[in-house]
């Protein structure tokens, strides 16, 4: 985790503080402002069809590996939004339902990783974003299960998230309009 050495706003090295049920907390005198440890903050989605039995995989960057839709949080940005935009833009579709799964935090990008489930409002492909998406395929549970990238966050995610689904697993408040 990374931790801000020098004040934002005055430029001063920061000293500590201590705080209830915090503990130290990095904290500018000359200010009086604390800072909190630093981080990114991405979303992971599993992407399904509007029938639920299939899951949209897709390869990036040149490399032959199978992973599942992702990007950062914006600043100032709800992490609602970024669901929303992130699958607009990278694969041209809007979400109907999503639910928050899991998180793990990633050390070599210091980001925390939301998995989320989203459900598409359409299996068509055609808008998918060519510039940063080489190739984007639905596949079974099962059969994404064995195309997935091993022993990769996304494998993590995709299995845990297979375990936990059921049936009516987007309940209504799930759910989401969208205008665009
Ligand atoms: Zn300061």
């Amino acid at each position: 985790m990374m931790y801000v050495k020098y004040c934002m706003h005055c430029g001063k090295q920061l000293s500590t503080k201590y705080i209830e049920k915090e503990g130290d907390v990095a904290h500018c005198v000359a200010c009086d402002t604390l800072f909190f440890p630093q981080f990114n903050t991405a979303v992971s989605m599993i992407a399904l069809n509007p029938a639920k039995d299939q899951i949209l995989l897709i390869q990036q960057y040149g490399k032959q590996r199978n992973v599942l839709v992702a990007g950062y949080v914006n600043q100032k940005e709800d992490v609602e939004e970024t669901l929303i935009r992130e699958m607009k833009e990278e694969i041209g579709r809007n979400i109907c339902a999503f639910k928050y799964l899991k998180s793990e935090y990633f050390v070599r990008s210091n980001t925390l990783m939301l998995s989320f489930a989203v459900v598409l409002d359409d299996m068509n492909l055609d808008f998918v974003d060519q510039d940063e998406i080489d190739c984007a395929q639905w596949f079974s549970f099962e059969k994404a299960k064995e195309e997935i990238a091993k022993d990769s966050l996304a494998e993590r995610f995709l299995n845990h998230f297979i375990q936990v689904y059921h049936d009516d697993f987007f309940e209504e408040h799930d759910k989401i309009q969208i205008n665009t």
